[in-house]
């Protein structure tokens, strides 16, 4: 195995539990070429663990092991299993599920998405691009699926310097994958839909939100449907509204599959939409805000934070007392605590004071490492306007 060397910072960093270790704190790449599995050690050339190299990103090395061993079929087959028990345990019954979710499962750069027999991967960096035949061969033995795409249309592939096109690697991956969340059906496009079908994440707070939803619900980026679908059992009329009409077929046919009459979907910007309901002094009893993340990189947070404040102040305007206040946030670069300032800010502006009902996160088939920030990052916090 080739080594590479770090800085005495870069050292700091892998002793601080992060397992990413950027081109700066690279003191000697050696021979190491792409994609390989490389020793990592510190200056005076002792044992670090190993890590997947990448020749063309800012994040050089991401750690495997602090273990010296060889990251080949049992490496993967030992990650996998252990992957797979979690969920067993976390996530039991559920047809759908986030199988790996990269350096919360000790595996980073890979994600894999389980919609029944269907497996989605997601090789997000140059190593476990290079481990995709390995990693594919793992997967028909413990798994035997029925078919494994790789939906590698994701852009921080451009870092890597890997092609950006879905590919079916393994059996067939049908039109459209029908499978249930919550007891709900839902018609997930694993070819092509957002994300790699269905937002896995929020499975848990569809269920939240569903709690304490009542009256006349609003859900804004509504995609397929996901809250929409949830809040229509407790509602008595639900408007999803989402901006991309690919998205809102998939919705409206999720709603045809569960038979759901007191729920319609709209094809607008949510922004304006939201301004033309406050215009038109609409009122509604719940409204659910998940957008896009708008901060995709710390140099925007600003913008983004005044795009969430924006929002959340409409949303309130719009709200009844005694309303309920679904938040949420999916770039992990905006903390809880700076959601909850300008959900704070909006609500003053607004003149509505706000109860905290609940403060969740992403569902646990998608697990967080204390040490590495990174692999927390859906906030969803639930108000009540009082
Ligand atoms: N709540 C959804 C996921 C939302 S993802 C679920 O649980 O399934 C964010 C969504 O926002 C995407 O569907 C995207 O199409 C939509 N979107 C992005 N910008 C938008 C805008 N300005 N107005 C309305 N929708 C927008």
């Amino acid at each position: 195995m080739n080594a590479v060397r770090l800085t005495r910072r870069g050292e700091d960093r892998l002793e601080s539990g992060h397992p990413w270790i950027f081109a700066g704190d690279v003191a000697e790449r050696g021979a190491a070429q792409a994609g390989q599995a490389v020793r990592v050690v510190n200056a005076k050339g002792r044992f670090l663990g190993i890590a997947h190299y990448s020749s063309t990103s800012q994040i050089t090395l991401r750690l495997l092991s602090r273990e010296d061993e060889a990251i080949d079929r049992a490496f993967f087959l030992r990650r996998l299993r252990a992957a797979a028990a979690h969920r067993e345990r976390v996530a039991p019954d559920c047809p759908a599920f986030r199988l790996v979710h990269a350096e919360g499962d000790l595996l980073p750069g890979l994600i894999i998405d389980r919609y029944g027999g269907c497996l989605v991967l997601q090789l997000l960096d140059q190593g476990m691009d290079a481990a995709r035949d390995v990693l594919l061969d793992c997967l028909q033995e413990l798994f035997s699926p029925r078919g494994v795409i790789a939906r590698n249309d994701v852009p921080v592939r451009k870092l890597e310097g890997l092609p950006l096109e879905p590919e079916v690697l393994a059996g067939e991956i049908p039109e459209r994958v029908s499978t249930s969340m919550n007891g709900l059906t839902f018609q997930a496009d694993l070819r092509r839909g957002q994300k790699t079908g269905v937002y896995l994440d929020q499975r848990e707070n569809y269920l939240a939100a569903a709690r304490w939803a009542r009256g006349r619900a609003l859900d804004c980026f509504t995609s397929t449907g996901g809250f929409a679908l949830h809040l229509a059992a407790r509602c008595d009329s639900v408007e999803g509204v989402d901006s991309s009409p690919e998205a809102l077929r998939a919705a409206e046919s999720n709603r045809q599959a569960n038979a759901i009459a007191n729920l319609t979907f709209r094809e607008a910007n949510a922004f304006d939409y939201l301004a033309g309901l406050v215009s038109a002094r609409r009122q509604f009893d719940t409204v659910v805000l998940d957008p896009p993340a708008f901060a995709k990189s710390r140099t925007n947070l600003d913008a983004a934070l005044r795009g969430y404040k924006e929002i959340n102040f409409k949303a309130l305007r719009l709200l009844a007392p005694g309303g309920t206040l679904v938040t949420c946030s999916c770039s992990h670069h905006v903390q809880e605590s700076a959601l909850l300032q300008v959900v704070a800010e909006a609500a003053l502006d607004a003149r509505r004071t706000l109860r905290i009902l609940e403060r969740r996160t992403q569902a646990q088939d998608h697990p967080i490492l204390l040490t590495v920030p990174e692999t927390l990052y859906l906030k969803c916090v639930i108000f009540e306007v009082l």
